[in-house]
C-alpha cells in the first residue's frame, strides 16, 4: 500500500545544473507509472530523488502522508531494481536472494520461507543453486527483481531495468513484470526511454522533456490526445505525419508548397482558433490514414506520391509525399501501390489534430 505525492519537486546539481522543474504528479496506491523521455531529461534524476539516493533541491516527495525528503532510502519502504542486475557473481541464486535479509537480520527459516516465495513467483526455484553467471540475462533480470521483491517493499524503483535485455527477452520481461506486479501489487515506479515499453506497460504514463514533464496521462489519452507537438511526435511509430502551414477559412495550407486539405465540417471552434494564428501544424498518424475510402465519417481524402515502402510483415508503410511534405501509411500488408505513382488515402477527422506552430501545444475547443 503506498501513495506517493510529488509536489514542485525540483533538482539543481552542485553545479548549477536545473535537470527537472516543478514535476508534480500523484500517484495512487498500487499504480504502475513510468516516466519516458530521450537521454537527459530528467527521469533517472527524479526516481534517485524518490528513492532518496539524491537530494531534493526544492518541493515536497510524501509517502503515504509522510514527508520524505530527508528519510535516508532504507527508511522509505522503497526497493529499486536497476539497468546493471548487480547481482554478487560469486553467490548462489539462494544466496543473493537471501542477502538483504541476512544484512536486516531475519532468521535463516524466514529466509528460506521468502526466497522460495519469490522463486515461485518468478518461476526461478530450478536456479537457486546456480552462480549468476550460469544464467540468461533475463534469468540474471529475475534475480535482480527478486531481490526487490523479497523485501516486500510497499514501492518499486526500476531504472531502465530490461535495456540489457535482447529484444525477445524485453517482451517476455515485459509481461512478466506486468505480472508480477498484478500478483504483489506495490506501487511502481518504472523509467525507460522506450516508447513502446511505456505503452504496453505502464497504467499512466510521464512524458518528459528537458527536466519538465510534457503530459501524463493514460497509454490511450497520449496516443490519442497528445498535448503538444514532442509527445504527438514520440509516441507511435512511425511518427506522426506531420504539416506546417495555416488555416485560411475551411482550408489548411500547407506552407512548403500550397497543398491544399479541405477540412469543411472539421470541428469549427478548433478551427476558429487556429485561423487566428501565424502558422499550424496538423498532425494524422500512419496507421490512422485508411486505402478504403471512409464512408461513414467526415475524412479528408489525400493522394501522395509514393517514394519507398517498407514491409513488415504484419503492416506495411509506404512512404511518399504529399505535395512536397514528407508523409507515410501504415497500412495492411496486401495494399497494392506502385512506386513513383499516386497513392490515395482517407483519414477520418476524429484522427486529425491541430498544433500551433509556435508554442507547440495543441489547438482545443476553447
Ligand atoms: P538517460 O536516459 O540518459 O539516463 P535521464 O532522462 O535519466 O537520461 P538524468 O540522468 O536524470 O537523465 O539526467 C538529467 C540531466 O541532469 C542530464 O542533462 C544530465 O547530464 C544531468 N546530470 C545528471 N547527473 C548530474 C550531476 N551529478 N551533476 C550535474 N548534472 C547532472
Amino acid at each position: 500500500m503506498a501513495q506517493i505525492k510529488l509536489e514542485n519537486i525540483n533538482k539543481i546539481y552542485d553545479n548549477g545544473f536545473h535537470a527537472v522543474h516543478d514535476f508534480n504528479l500523484d500517484i495512487k496506491d498500487n499504480e504502475f507509472i513510468i516516466m519516458v523521455g530521450p537521454s537527459g531529461c530528467g527521469k533517472s534524476t527524479t526516481l534517485r530523488m524518490i528513492a532518496g539516493i539524491e537530494s531534493i533541491s526544492g518541493g515536497t516527495l510524501t509517502i503515504d502522508g509522510t514527508v520524505c525528503n530527508n528519510l535516508k532510502p532504507h527508511d522509505r519502504g522503497i526497493a529499486m531494481v536497476f539497468q546493471s542486475y548487480a547481482l554478487y557473481p560469486t553467490m548462489t541464486v539462494y544466496d543473493n536472494l537471501a542477502f538483504g535479509l541476512r544484512i536486516a537480520g531475519f532468521d535463516e527459516d524466514e529466509i528460506e520461507v521468502r526466497v522460495k516465495e519469490v522463486a515461485e513467483i518468478l518461476g526461478i526455484e530450478t536456479y537457486l543453486s546456480r552462480k549468476p553467471k550460469a544464467l540468461s540475462g533475463g534469468q540474471q533480470q529475475r534475480v535482480a527483481l527478486g531481490r526487490a521483491l523479497i523485501r516486500h517493499a510497499k514501492v518499486f524503483l526500476m531504472d531502465e531495468p530490461l535495456s540489457n535485455l535482447d529484444a525477445i527477452q524485453r517482451v517476455n520481461m515485459r509481461s512478466e513484470i506486468r505480472r508480477i506486479h498484478q500478483r504483489v501489487g506495490a506501487t511502481t515506479i518504472y523509467v525507460t526511454h522506450d516508447q513502446v515499453e511505456a505503452m504496453t506497460m505502464a497504467d499512466r504514463i510521464v512524458v518528459m522533456k528537458d527536466g519538465y514533464i510534457q503530459q501524463i496521462g493514460t497509454p490511450k489519452e497520449l496516443y490519442f490526445k497528445p498535448q503538444n507537438l514532442f509527445v504527438a511526435g514520440f509516441i507511435g511509430d512511425p511518427q506522426m505525419n506531420f504539416i506546417y502551414g495555416k488555416i485560411d477559412g475551411d482550408k489548411f495550407i500547407a506552407k512548403e508548397d500550397g497543398s491544399v486539405i479541405d477540412l469543411k465540417g472539421y470541428n469549427e471552434k478548433i478551427l476558429k482558433n487556429a485561423r487566428k494564428l501565424d502558422e499550424v501544424v496538423i498532425g494524422f498518424r500512419p496507421e490512422c490514414c485508411s486505402v478504403e475510402e471512409i464512408t461513414d465519417a467526415p475524412h479528408i481524402s489525400e493522394t501522395m506520391k509514393v517514394e519507398v515502402s517498407e514491409m513488415l510483415g504484419d503492416t506495411l508503410n509506404i512512404y511518399g509525399f504529399l505535395g512536397k511534405n514528407h508523409m507515410v501509411v501504415r497500412t495492411n500488408p496486401f495494399t497494392k501501390y506502385t512506386v513513383n505513382e499516386d497513392f490515395k488515402f482517407y483519414v477520418s477527422y476524429d484522427h486529425i489534430v491541430l498544433f500551433d506552430a509556435k508554442s507547440e501545444n495543441i489547438i482545443n475547443e476553447d
